[in-house]
C-alpha cells in the first residue's frame, strides 16, 4: 500500500506551508488562506465546497465504488502576535502570526489530497475539511452549523496538532480525554454602594464577592470526584469602588476546565447556586453568565486504536505513545467528536530552535522536516480505513 508520499510533493508542500506562513489572518478572516487551499484542492481534480461556516473549505475526493466515507481535518487561523522569528518567509501581515502551526496543519492535509488524488490505492470518499477560526473556538461550531454533517456523509473525522517539544517522527494519542473543555463565566454581584467610613448603610458587594471567591473552590474539592479532573479559576475581579467609596457593583470573572459533560454540568451548577445562596444571604443581588467555550477533546476508542495502528505503519513515524498525559488546553475539533467518532492526534514537531518554541510564542515555527510523517500519516488512515 503506497503511503510514501514522494520527495517532490513534499516540497510541493514545503512551498504551500511557506506561501500561507506568510499570509496569516485571524478566525473567520481566512480569505487569502481558504483562496489558496480552494484553488489548490481544485488544482488537484477534487470537487471543492467554499464558504462553510464563513471561510471553511471542504474538498472531496472519491475513487473506486466503496461506499464509506471519512473526514480529515486542518485549521486554517492564526494569532494576533507579531512575529519575531526573522524568517524569510515570515509574515507579511503586521501583527498576524501562524503561531499555532495551522500553516503546517493545512499543507499536510494539501499534501495529503495531493498524494492520494494521484497514488491513492483506496476505495471510498476522503473530505478533506479546512476549518476557520480554531483559536477562538468557533470554526468548528460555525461549520456544523452551516450543515457539515447534513452535506458531507462521513463516518469519522480525525485530526493532528503538531506538538513543539516532541520530536519530529514522535506520534501520541490515547483513547479517551486528551485535552480539556474551556467555559467561562461571569458573576457580578450588586450591593449598596457608600461611604467607606459607614458601611451600616450600604451593602459592601466587595466582602459578599470574596466569600463567593473561596466558596467557588469547593466546587472542584467538594462537589467533584477526587478521581475526576477540573479546574476553576477566578481570573478578574472589577468594581466600581474608589479609594473612599464602597462599590454598588463587583464582577468576578474566570474560567473553568474539565474533560466530561457531566462535570462542566455541575461545575455550572454549583457555581449558580453558591453565587445566588452568598448573595441571597448577604441581601444583594447577583446574576451569573456561563459561557461553553471549548467542548474537551474527548477521543473515540476505535478510532484511536486506527489512528495508533495506523501511526505504527507510517513510514517516518519511528516512536508511537498511545498513553499520553491529557492536557488541560483546549482544541476546537473537540465540538467535532460531540456529533461524530474520531481522533486527535500530536505529532512531533522537533525540540531545538523556533521548532521547539511552544505553540503561540512569537519564536515559533512549524518544522517542515514533520510534513513528510504528517502526509504519510494521512495516506495511511485512508489506505487502512478505506481498503481497495
Ligand atoms: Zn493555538
Ligand atoms: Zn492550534
Amino acid at each position: 500500500m503506497p503511503t510514501t508520499p514522494e520527495a517532490s510533493q513534499i516540497d510541493a508542500a514545503r512551498e504551500w506551508r511557506r506561501h500561507l506562513h506568510s499570509i496569516p489572518e485571524l478566525g473567520f478572516g481566512e480569505h487569502k488562506t481558504s483562496a489558496f487551499v480552494a484553488e489548490k484542492l481544485r488544482s488537484f481534480g477534487l470537487e471543492v465546497h467554499q464558504g462553510i461556516g464563513q471561510t471553511g473549505v471542504v474538498g472531496i475526493l472519491r475513487k473506486g465504488s466503496g461506499s464509506q466515507a471519512i473526514a480529515l481535518r486542518a485549521d486554517m487561523d492564526a494569532l494576533k502576535i507579531t512575529e519575531q522569528t526573522n524568517l524569510p518567509y515570515a509574515s507579511t501581515h503586521q501583527g498576524q502570526m501562524p503561531a499555532c502551526g495551522h500553516d503546517g496543519h493545512m499543507a499536510m492535509l494539501l499534501g495529503a489530497a495531493h498524494h492520494l488524488s494521484r497514488h491513492g490505492q483506496f476505495s471510498g470518499t476522503v473530505h478533506f475539511i479546512f476549518q476557520p477560526n480554531e483559536e477562538h473556538g468557533r470554526g468548528a461550531k460555525a461549520m456544523i452549523a452551516d450543515g457539515l454533517f447534513e452535506r458531507f456523509a462521513f463516518a469519522e473525522i480525525y485530526g493532528i496538532h503538531n506538538m513543539p517539544g516532541m520530536p519530529v517522527g514522535a506520534f501520541a494519542t490515547r483513547a479517551g480525554p486528551l485535552m480539556a473543555s474551556e467555559d467561562n463565566f461571569e458573576i457580578r454581584f450588586r450591593g449598596k454602594g457608600g461611604h467607606a467610613a459607614r458601611p451600616q448603610v450600604a451593602n459592601d458587594p466587595i466582602v459578599i464577592a470574596a466569600h463567593a471567591i473561596l466558596a467557588l473552590q469547593t466546587i472542584v474539592s467538594r462537589r467533584v470526584s477526587a478521581l475526576d479532573t477540573a479546574v476553576v479559576s477566578v481570573t478578574e475581579v472589577l468594581t466600581d469602588g474608589t479609594r473612599n467609596v464602597l462599590p454598588e457593583t463587583v464582577i468576578l470573572k474566570g474560567d473553568t476546565r474539565s474533560y466530561r459533560p457531566e462535570i462542566q454540568k455541575i461545575i455550572e451548577a454549583e457555581m449558580r447556586r453558591i453565587a445566588a445562596g452568598i448573595a441571597q444571604s448577604f441581601g444583594a443581588e447577583v446574576d451569573v453568565t456561563y459561557t461553553q467555550e471549548f467542548a474537551s477533546t474527548v477521543n473515540h476508542d476505535s478510532a484511536s486504536q486506527h489512528a495508533l495502528a495506523a501511526a505504527r505503519a507510517t513510514p517516518g513515524i519511528d516512536r508511537v505513545d498511545a498513553e499520553p498525559e491529557p492536557l488541560m488546553g483546549s482544541e476546537d475539533f473537540g465540538l467535532f467528536l460531540n456529533h461524530k467518532p474520531g481522533n486527535f492526534a500530536f505529532l512531533g514537531n522537533g525540540v531545538d530552535g523556533a521548532n521547539g518554541q511552544p505553540l503561540h510564542n512569537p519564536h515559533y515555527d512549524f518544522n517542515d522536516a514533520a510534513l513528510g510523517p504528517g502526509i504519510a500519516y494521512w495516506s495511511s488512515i485512508v489506505h487502512r480505513k478505506l481498503p481497495a
